[in-house]
């Protein structure tokens, strides 16, 4: 494994999203920075005082020490890495973040990603041409949303544009069909890694799912049943 997805594995890692969530959890949901509430726990960031390094990921006194990890907001966040130089690798990387639905793919990518990155996302696209809260996915718009998502892959593709980092978000169950994108974007792969009960758990506490649940354990049960490691 190349280093630099060394950390994305650990942010993505059941024992850091768990350690995580704890911390919110005891600690409620505003930024420690700035006292802002935040809404949408996706968008609370544990960020490390020690800046997480692959020499000193695997030293719990330092990745997964509660006194050494603070929860704070999207711009707090950019601003601390600023102040300290946070290092722009010249290369563009991608990574293809897969995993079941409600796995909190979003919580992986905004763990890492800095400002300037692109997200590929057809959650994402539909509430942009669609007007419509996530996941209210009218199917008539499809033609056109798969039409952008698969402009903005071939641009990930070809490197084009001044993008920083790629994330690539998606179900991906289909391990060859997946292995073939990650391999034509020139992607590291990273694993989502929740259980189906962990996913129906995140799903009965999505408010803006309430009215589909039945829908979204479909797919979520069918996810399951196409995956293959
Ligand atoms: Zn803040
Ligand atoms: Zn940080």
């Amino acid at each position: 494994m190349a280093s630099h997805s060394i950390l994305q594995t650990f942010y993505a890692s059941r024992k850091w999203r768990g350690f995580r969530l704890g911390l919110i959890a005891e600690r409620g949901n505003k930024c420690e920075e700035c006292g802002r509430i935040i809404a949408k726990t996706s968008d609370i960031i544990g960020h490390h005082e020690t800046e997480l390094t692959p020499e000193n990921v695997h030293d719990v006194a330092i990745a997964l020490n509660p006194d050494k990890v603070s929860l704070t907001c999207w711009d707090c966040h950019n601003k601390e890495h600023q102040r300290f130089g946070y290092h722009s690798s010249a290369r563009k990387q991608v990574y293809l973040v897969y995993g079941p639905p409600l796995a909190g793919h979003m919580d992986i990518v905004h763990q890492s990603m800095k400002r300037g990155d692109i997200i590929v996302d057809m959650d994402a696209i539909y509430t942009a041409v669609s007007g419509l809260p996530r996941y209210d996915k009218p199917d008539n718009l499809f033609q056109n949303v798969i039409g952008i998502h698969n402009a903005l892959l071939d641009h990930v593709k070809t490197r084009h544009g001044k993008w920083l980092n790629a994330w690539v978000i998606g179900g991906y169950a289909d391990k060859v069909r997946r292995e073939r994108l990650a391999n034509d974007l020139g992607a590291e792969m990273i694993y989502c890694e929740a259980t189906q009960a962990e996913c129906l758990e995140r799903l009965s506490m999505d408010e803006s799912l309430r009215h589909r649940q039945k829908e979204y354990e479909g797919y979520i049960s069918k996810w399951f049943d196409e995956y293959r490691e």
